[in-house]
């Protein structure tokens, strides 16, 4: 997968804590053991790994996933890319026979530029798209996806899917920021709403994976960022009244000059895998037997974004004072060995 959930939100009066407390549990299913980019800031660098966890995914897991959770607000096919998986179609369909209402996929979109492919998703009953695209021109772009010829591509498939908005189709984007591409936001802003995209997300990386391994040469301190993002938007405030763009996994001490709206966050998700040792240490010990489910032959354990967040990002005891507290998933640990917690100053309740 590119790179984890954008979860904008719709336009509201809420602020970011309010919106950040009143979010619902998506489900995610793994459905991808391959890519066919080469994202230089890639969070699943374990490749390996990721097959063996991703290839168990069948038409009876995710018959028995979406029937458990008929409840939530969305389902999302994610992991790898999707669009290679052959079975993405079928199991689109599953989910939505088992009555899920919103289905989506993270994809960079590539296979969609070719338009039969996404008239098989849109007719299994695919709702939304969170297609991701790094830059507003192939140099941007391809610099980071390391794959000649994705750009036009990934364009094609924003493209086509903006053909189907009027018959409710949901066009977002999510835009990895790097060193490369923080000087650019309005531009890349501007490119994709011009190509219909109705929200655009800059998601901040996580420290992990290849954005771990690059870290030097791609990640701009939190601050850095949060500057190039308010200068975006006071310029592009100036032109619209509201601006459909979220600057998501960044804390939120360190961006109190963004307006309010503009704060986004990353989703409440779970997914289920497999009950291997890698995945039973994300979960304490004590929640591990309330976390796993059983059927016939097959087990698998609930994994949630919290078990995640806990076990690779850190809170100081300062932390405790501020305001964002209960709303902050803390600031990963491979950020805090370079840049320390110099930027952290707790808000003001
Ligand atoms: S809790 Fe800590 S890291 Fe989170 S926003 Fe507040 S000061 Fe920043």
């Amino acid at each position: 997968m590119d790179e984890p959930g954008p979860a904008a939100s719709a336009p509201t009066a809420e602020s970011v804590v309010e919106r950040i407390a009143g979010m619902q549990e998506r489900v995610h299913i793994l459905t991808g053991a391959i890519c066919n980019n080469n994202c230089i800031f890639c969070m699943e660098e374990d490749r390996d790994g990721r097959y063996e966890t991703n290839s168990q995914t069948t038409d009876e897991t995710v018959r028995w996933i979406t029937g458990l959770n008929r409840n939530t607000e969305e389902v999302c096919f994610t992991s790898g890319e999707p669009t290679t998986n052959p079975s993405l179609a079928r199991w689109v369909k599953i989910a939505h026979d088992q009555g899920i209402r919103r289905i989506s996929v993270m994809t960079n979109a590539r296979a969609l530029s070719h338009e039969p492919t996404l008239r098989r998703l849109l007719a299994a009953g695919m709702t939304r798209f969170y297609v991701s695209i790094h830059g507003h021109d192939a140099k941007l772009h391809e610099s980071l996806t390391r794959t000649p010829g994705s750009f036009d591509q990934t364009l094609g498939g924003i493209d086509n899917i903006r053909k189907y908005k009027s018959r409710g189709i949901e066009l977002h984007t999510s835009t990895v920021i790097t060193r490369r591409n923080l000087p650019h936001l309005g531009e890349i802003y501007r490119f994709l709403r011009a190509h219909g995209v109705d929200q655009v997300v800059f998601n901040v990386m996580q420290a992990n994976g290849r954005a771990n391994t690059y870290f030097e040469r791609i990640f701009p301190p939190y601050t850095e960022i949060a500057a190039g993002a308010k200068a975006f938007l006071d310029e592009q405030g100036a032109i619209e009244a509201q601006v459909p763009a979220f600057l998501v996994d960044i804390p939120l001490c360190t961006t109190t000059a963004l307006p309010d709206f503009n704060r986004g966050y990353v989703e409440r998700y779970a997914h289920y895998e497999p009950p291997t040792a890698a995945a039973e240490q994300l979960i304490p010990a004590s929640r591990l037997a309330s976390r796993t489910i059983e059927r016939e032959d097959q087990k698998a354990v609930k994994v949630t974004r919290s078990d995640l967040d806990d076990a690779q990002r850190q809170k100081r005891a300062a932390c405790a004072t501020c305001r964002y507290d209960a709303s902050c998933e803390g600031v990963w640990t491979n950020y805090l060995k370079r840049y320390g917690w110099d930027e952290f100053v707790p808000v003001p309740a």
